[in-house]
This record gives C-alpha cells, structure tokens and sequence, in this order.
C-alpha cells in the first residue's frame, strides 16, 4: 500500500514537473552556446558598417597598430601601452572609435595583454574561429570596422569567466576626467573665449569619431 501510494505521488509530481516545463519560458542560453551562435553567425560577415581604405590607415596608425588591426597581428606580451594601464575610462577601437571595453572590466591576468572580463556593449566585439598557428581560438574583431583586437578565452573571472585578451595596439582610450574637460573645452571654444585652443587644429578629429585622441 505504501508503495502505491509512493508511486502515485511519484506519478503527480511527474506530471505537475511535466506542465511547469511545458509552460516554461526558455531562460537565455548558457554563455558557451551564446558564444557558439555567435561564432555561427559571424563567420561569413565580409562587409562591416564603417570602412578605411588602407592609405588612409597607413597614414594615421602607427605601424604596429596596422599589423595588429589590419593584419592580425600580436604584439609582444608586456609591451602594449595599456596592460598596466589603470585609469578610469573607455577603451575604444583605434581604428574607428567605437566604445569596446570599460576600465572598471579590466583586470590583470599577467598574460602580458590587457585583459577585460566583459564587453561595454552586447554586439561591440564579432567573434570568429581562428585556427592559425594550429590552434583553436576565438578572434575578436570590432563589430564596426572589423578591426583584429585580439582573442576570447573562457577563463576569465567572474561573473562572466570570459577573458578578452587584447592587444594595446588596437585600442585608444578615452578617460573619464579627459572627458569632462573636452567637453568644457568645446563649450568655451564655442563661446569664442577658446581660440587659442581652436587655432591648434586637429584635423584628424573630424577623421576619427572618438575625437579624444591625438596621438593614436
Ligand atoms: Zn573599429
């Protein structure tokens, strides 16, 4: 008797487990599928909404920047301007501008690269399979120009255990007091009380979207 009555319970709670799944809402999909969607999908993108012809970027990068960006290239561990770079601000794409990474992702992994454990931005960074040096890696390229930044790895910290690896000659950086005083900057300029700070020129702001930078 009292294992019918053990089976029956067992039969209920079958069924009521049965109709709360039927009746469930998918939750999103575990980081690791995410990823592998992402790396479907991505795969076969050729164009990318902003583009340079490659003079241009001769002229304006220098040239371990366009090895790094426009020929996947890998600069040498401990040498980027940014691993140890601790300011408060936005790491953005050197060649385009785009907002990549926050410095409050960034983290030491002492891989020698700046490390990020998070993106600004779902959709910043395009994800890739690259087998080159006889290795599986995940490239990471940004999502507006299609410039190389580096590589994502699934070891990183939490809450997010990804580690996005990328090379200091793909970034810029825009820093959060920087910020503020450009923005006085160019309120005073517009009062006509910054001339002096307008006859420097910088033609190359109006290249470069992020504006911030001079010397990248
Ligand atoms: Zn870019």
């Amino acid at each position: 008797m009292a294992a019918l009555l053990r089976r029956v319970a067992c039969t209920a709670l079958l069924r009521a487990t049965t109709q709360a799944r039927s009746s469930y809402v998918a939750p999103a999909p575990h980081p690791g599928a995410l990823s592998a969607m992402l790396i479907g999908t991505c795969r076969t993108k050729k164009t990318w909404p902003v583009s340079f012809s490659q003079e241009e970027l001769k002229q304006r990068l220098t040239p371990m920047q366009y090895h790094v960006t426009q020929e996947r290239g890998t600069e040498s561990a401990f040498r980027g301007e940014f691993t140890d770079h601790k300011e408060d601000g936005t790491y953005t794409c050197v060649v385009c501008g785009a907002p990549l990474f926050k410095s409050g992702t960034k983290f030491n992994s002492r891989s020698g690269w700046p490390s990020f454990f998070d993106l600004v931005k779902d959709g910043s960074v395009t994800l890739a399979d690259d087998f080159s040096h006889g290795i599986h890696r995940v490239e990471t390229t940004c999502s507006q120009c299609g410039a190389h930044l580096g590589h994502l790895f699934d070891d990183g910290p939490r809450p997010t255990g990804k580690r996005y690896c990328i090379n200091s000659a793909s970034l810029g950086f825009q820093g959060s007091e920087a910020d503020a005083v450009a923005t006085d900057t160019a309120a005073t300029t517009e009062d006509g009380a910054g001339g002096g700070a307008k006859a420097g020129g910088r033609p190359a702001s109006t290249v470069a979207p992020a504006g911030g930078k001079k010397e990248l």
